[in-house]
């Protein structure tokens, strides 16, 4: 089989054994303008969902200019709207600035802080645009980098709610799902998460965008270099994508026992409004440490969001 049948076969049968979208569903995909959001709305597109894509600018410099340009283009040309987050005009500053002072403050560094506020904005705007679904493009090698990172600061019980959809439940035979588990997800304030690539190799990934031709960028994002992630992943680099899969399937496997217990109970955040495990959610933790402080989600797009 060719790498283009391969990796949209993978997502097919992903979609169909987890059940993880409907035709009648609003999907907001993510977009970084990397080669995985960018595989994965195109796609989807391709297998007739109605997707919009919903892209942060982070103001990274150069970088984002450069991603923010692509997306315009690629989105322009396949008739997909896009819509922007500000940084800036959401939090007051951009993601450089935030982990600097969070660095300073809480000694907070890597690609942490960046997921906590990349998850609470998505989430926040996926719910303004009245998505069913919010597809990320991660993928196998992200899955296993987790796992791995878990493990490795004597904590894999912060692994247990991974899965290729937020609210499915992983049982001894499989995973199973239904309408019900999906309103669960969205009436705990979360707009149930959606990762079609969950156990697509980052590599098979590349080959497939490379070979469709994504007039994108391929470099790993600046600011993820010397981080845990990095290393991590450096050294997952060394083993095949065979062995990734033993062990994201693995742990997978290990859920359910894990989570007898262990699964806290959602909470609202008193500050934001948004879902958290704690009185406070991790992004207004981290904009405690700059001064901001978040109005409640609301309803609604103001037209700021659109482009
Ligand atoms: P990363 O954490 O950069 O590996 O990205 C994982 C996934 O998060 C991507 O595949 C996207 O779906 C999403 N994502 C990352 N960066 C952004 C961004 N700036 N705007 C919107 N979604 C993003
Ligand atoms: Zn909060």
């Amino acid at each position: 089989m060719d790498i283009i049948n391969k990796v949209e076969t993978q997502v097919k049968e992903a979609i169909e054994k987890y059940r993880l979208l409907k035709k009648s569903d609003k999907v907001v995909v993510a977009l970084s303008g990397g080669k995985d959001s960018t595989s994965i709305i195109y796609i989807l597109k391709k297998l007739g969902y109605d997707v919009h894509g919903l892209m942060i600018d982070l103001y990274l410099g150069s970088w984002s200019d450069a991603h923010k340009d692509n997306m315009k283009k690629f989105c322009g040309e396949h008739e997909i709207p896009l819509m922007f987050i500000d940084m800036k005009k959401e939090l007051g500053q951009g993601i450089c600035f935030i982990k600097a002072v969070l660095k300073e403050q809480k000694n907070l560094t890597g690609c942490t802080v960046c997921g906590i506020i990349k998850r609470w904005l998505l989430n926040r705007w996926a719910k303004k645009l009245k998505a069913d679904k919010l597809v990320t493009g991660h993928n196998l090698d992200d899955e296993a980098q987790n796992v791995l990172m878990n493990f490795l600061k004597g904590n894999v019980l912060l692994g247990i709610r991974s899965s290729p959809a937020t609210g499915w439940q992983v049982t001894g035979d499989g995973w199973q799902g239904d309408g019900s588990l999906a309103f669960e997800a969205k009436s705990s304030g979360f707009v149930q998460r959606v990762k079609p690539f969950f156990y697509v190799a980052e590599n098979d990934i590349r080959e497939y965008a490379k070979k469709i031709g994504f007039d994108i960028l391929y470099d790993k994002c600046p600011c993820s270099f010397e981080t845990y992630r990095s290393e991590t992943r450096d050294w997952l680099d060394k083993i095949s994508d065979d062995e990734k899969l033993k062990i994201v399937v693995g742990f997978q496997k290990k859920i359910p026992g894990l989570r007898k217990g262990d699964m806290k109970e959602l909470k609202v955040c008193k500050s934001c409004g948004e879902p958290a495990s704690s009185e406070l959610c991790n992004a207004c933790k981290i904009f405690e440490s700059l001064d901001f402080k978040p109005g409640k989600s609301d309803e609604g797009c103001d037209v700021s969001c659109s482009v």
